[in-house]
């Protein structure tokens, strides 16, 4: 196993993680970034964003791909496809299958990944007719009907994307009003595709082979009803990317790193960045803007640390 040793260590690729690498890379501290995939984090996977400035449209692969270009102009080591074993915050040591990293401080940006639903079936078809990712999956659902659940952003804007390839979309809501922003709300509710299933949650997913069944249940009336889908799209929100780190460090309730102002976690020397972080908006600006406050407290605490070092040898 070959040891390496950083200043900072970044964990996770995504727009937190790169933007944390440009800032860091431009301070002058030897940089590494490290990831359990490609990196490009969750908006490789949107079609298009509009609200991210100077872009009125980009696709999130092409924009993730420029955040990555950026990084590497300032010499950041990439190490992407990693199997994590451990990570240990206090003494910062990072162990892959392949490598022992060590580093003066590590900037945690891992993310945070879609929540299940957690009823029959779901697991049992992930990759036959459930899937969490609409912009990968939805040309298999050419002239098919799917369902999507959840009333926030997410499941409203890819309800409208799989309007591009099935037939006939249902959004199920647990609500009679959607969480999404009215702007998009608006454009899903002209949407003759899109057909509103309020009021209700899936109780189980069903099938053969592939998806055919979603078991729904209206919430006032208790009713139980099937509606034939053949595919499932659970939207219902995100969950931290913690493995390795959770009970390290101070979280919130739904396993959400808390910081300060400067990303400063309760364990010096860390810091969280982008939508692993308790925070009240999680979109690609916020995380950018989080993985630069991050980096340049991150590389101050190495400035500090050092001068703490040479007085201590000085004394
Ligand atoms: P979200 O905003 O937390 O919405 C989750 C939705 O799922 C809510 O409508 C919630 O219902 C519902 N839900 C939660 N648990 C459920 C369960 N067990 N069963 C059924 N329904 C359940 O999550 P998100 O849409 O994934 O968005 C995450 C973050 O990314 C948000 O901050 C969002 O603004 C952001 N985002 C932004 C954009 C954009 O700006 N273009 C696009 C995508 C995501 P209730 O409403 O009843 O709570």
């Amino acid at each position: 196993m070959e040891k390496l040793n950083f200043d900072t260590i970044i964990l996770g690729g995504g727009p937190a993680g790169l933007a944390a690498a440009i800032y860091a890379g431009r301070g002058a501290v030897t940089v590494a970034i490290v990831d359990l995939n490609m990196f490009g984090g969750q908006p490789s996977n949107y079609m298009e964003l509009e609200n991210y400035p100077g872009f009125p449209i980009v696709g999130g692969y092409d924009l993730m791909e420029k955040f990555e270009e950026h990084a590497d102009k300032f010499g950041v080591q990439k190490f992407p496809m990693q199997e994590i074993q451990n990570i240990d915050l206090k003494s910062k040591k990072i162990t892959t299958k392949d490598y022992e990293f060590t580093a003066k401080t590590i900037i945690i940006a891992t993310g945070a990944q879609p929540m299940k639903l957690g009823v029959n079936g779901e697991k049992e078809f992930v990759g036959r007719g459930v899937s969490y990712c609409a912009v990968c999956d939805g040309a298999f659902y050419k002239n098919k009907t799917v369902a999507v659940v959840g009333g926030g952003n997410s499941a409203v804007e890819e309800a409208m994307y799989l309007t591009k390839f099935a037939d006939k979309v249902y959004l199920i809501h647990r609500r009679n009003e959607l969480r999404a922003d009215k702007i998009i709300q608006e454009r899903a509710f002209k949407n003759e595709k899109i057909e509103f299933v309020w009021d209700s949650v899936v109780k189980e997913i069903k099938g053969d082979n592939l998806v055919n069944t979603a078991v729904i249940e209206n919430v006032k009336t208790k009713q139980t009803s099937n509606l034939l889908v053949d595919g499932v799209f659970p939207y219902i929100g995100i969950t931290p990317n913690v493995e390795h780190i959770s009970g390290q460090l101070e979280q919130d309730a739904s396993g959400f790193i808390v910081t300060d102002s400067t990303m400063a976690t309760s364990i010096d020397g860390v810091f969280a960045v982008g939508d692993v972080r308790k925070t009240p908006l999680r979109q690609v600006i916020t995380a950018a803007s989080d993985g630069a406050v991050g980096a340049v407290y991150a590389v101050k605490y190495i400035e500090t640390h050092k001068e703490a070092v040479l007085s201590d040898v000085t004394l």
